[in-house]
């Protein structure tokens, strides 16, 4: 546990705290008075402006309730049958505005209302609740805001993503952040969850899991500011936790709250995973229109009679390592486990008789460009000659061409892959043993994602990954798996 851990703990139990006892103190207030204070929760007065068709859809049971004092407008956006609500309250004491959206479905709305009103109550309850502790002071109100705002976007003119972003302040200048979204089918009002976005499979969930892991801590901007453990812990593959989403520009994009995942210097942390990196982990619905370029597959079992269908590829980035990869050799031929080791070009020279060695003893050998170059910061000619040099430095040194590529960090876009011939393999389980450098931790990781026709993403220049792959090739070999390479892999697609 480090210190933000702790933060994040404390925070954690100040707010379940803050909530519970306001909550008490809600009940408490209702059965002992009818005072004013009350006026905005049977307010039912508010003034409209705007355009109002197509309210009688929605039924006013569900309606956020609105202070008699807030004023309140409805304008049409340019999404047919979507229409924007502004709701403000110029309260010295609780302060409020507040953006929401009003459908011509029942469904949606009862969600979109539910959030906008538990969203007040809380504000107010916090509010009251503070008033009430710190009454002997002589301190002003001025400080609490409560902004929700609302961002729209449509996938194929079919569905509609809704982001919203809540503000709190509670007699501070420093805001809490929170986001809340809703995604549905805008022909039907059907509410779409995760599952429905990635065809309900938890392998599918478990590969995207990494997939978005990998691109938070490969994420330039927020490299400094990650909590490891906590980004770990939120992005289990477990539906649970795939609650906020959209579909942004053909991206799908997960959203944090502030703090949950970074320090709070990251005020909305996000995770963008384009839709055509991760095509075959979608549901039919969600491929239409888009384009495959995930070469990353997790394949349906192989209908073989006699012999397990358990297969597993094991793939080593970064090296040849004069002492690293030759111990890693020997640990997999005790078990007769092939890999396929990634190399990087200006090493292969080098360290030819390793280059040589690996071939020898059955494995696939890979490109993994010339000076481990994030390709996606770099123009198309300069992509070409990185995977060229490399692809001629190998042949220079076995005779043959490598024949599958990596890109460093599992950067790539499409004007990437549209100048690569070979084929773009990333991985779908990740053991960051480039971060822990614990050789008892290679295992756990591999455990806790493991899955049919895994592709498992480790390092040969690390000791401790050459120190912890015999406990992973004991487990796995006790499981029943094959160890195979890489296009054995892609070729049971
Ligand atoms: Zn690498």
């Amino acid at each position: 546990m480090n210190n933000n851990d702790r933060k994040f703990g404390g925070r954690l139990i100040d707010i379940v705290l803050i909530t519970t006892i306001a909550t008490l103190t809600v009940f408490i207030i209702i059965f002992t008075t009818t005072s004013n204070e009350f006026k905005f929760q049977n307010a039912s007065a508010n003034s409209q402006t705007g355009n109002q068709s197509g309210l009688g859809t929605v039924n006013s049971n569900v309606e956020p309730e609105i202070s008699s004092s807030a004023t309140q407008e409805i304008v049409n956006t340019n999404i047919e049958g979507i229409r924007q609500v502004n709701e403000t309250l110029k309260d010295l004491n609780k302060p409020y505005s507040i953006q929401y959206i009003k459908t011509n479905f029942e469904t949606v709305n009862t969600e979109i209302n539910k959030y906008i009103s538990d969203s007040k109550n809380q504000y107010e309850n916090i509010i009251r609740l503070k008033n009430t502790v710190d009454s002997n002071e002589t301190s002003s109100n001025l400080g609490n805001n409560l902004k929700i705002e609302v961002e729209m976007f449509t996938h194929q003119d079919r569905y509609l993503s809704l982001v919203f972003t809540k503000n709190v302040a509670i007699k501070s200048n420093s805001y809490d952040t929170s986001i809340f979204t809703l995604f549905f089918n805008l022909e039907t009002g059907n509410m779409v969850d995760f599952k429905q976005i990635v065809n309900g499979d938890v392998k599918n969930l478990t590969s995207l899991s990494d997939i978005v892991r990998y691109s938070i801590v490969n994420n330039q901007s927020y490299q400094k500011h990650i909590n490891q453990e906590a980004l770990i812990k939120v992005t289990e593959p477990n539906w649970i936790y795939y609650k906020r989403f959209a579909i942004i520009d053909d991206s799908l994009v997960l959203f944090f709250n502030k703090g949950e995942i970074a320090n709070s210097d990251i005020v909305k942390p996000t995770a963008s995973v384009s839709l055509s990196s991760i095509y075959s982990l979608l549901s039919k619905e969600f491929q239409s229109g888009i384009e495959d370029h995930s070469v990353v597959t997790v394949s349906p079992p192989k209908k073989d009679n006699n012999s397990s269908d358990k297969r597993v590829a094991l793939t080593f980035d970064d090296g040849p390592h004069p002492t690293v990869t030759t111990s890693i050799l020997d640990t997999l031929d005790k078990y007769d486990a092939k890999a396929t080791f990634f190399v990087v070009g200006n090493r292969v020279e080098k360290y030819a008789d390793i280059v040589i060695e690996t071939l020898a003893r059955g494995h696939e050998v890979g490109n993994h460009t010339w000076n481990h170059e994030n390709l996606t910061k770099v123009n198309s000619n300069q992509v070409i000659e990185q995977v060229n040099a490399t692809n001629n430095a190998i042949y220079n040194v076995i005779d043959q061409y490598p024949t599958v590529f990596r890109p460093p960090y599992g950067a790539k876009n499409d004007a990437v892959i549209s100048v690569i011939d070979l084929p773009v393999i990333l991985w779908t389980i990740d053991t960051m043993d480039w971060k822990y450098r614990d050789s008892t931790n290679l295992l756990p990781m591999v455990q806790k994602s493991m899955h049919n026709n895994a592709i498992i993403l480790m390092h040969d220049i690390h000791q401790s990954t050459a120190d912890g792959l015999e406990s992973v090739l004991k487990y796995l070999q006790d499981e029943g798996y094959e160890f195979v390479t890489v296009s054995e892999i892609l070729q049971s697609k």
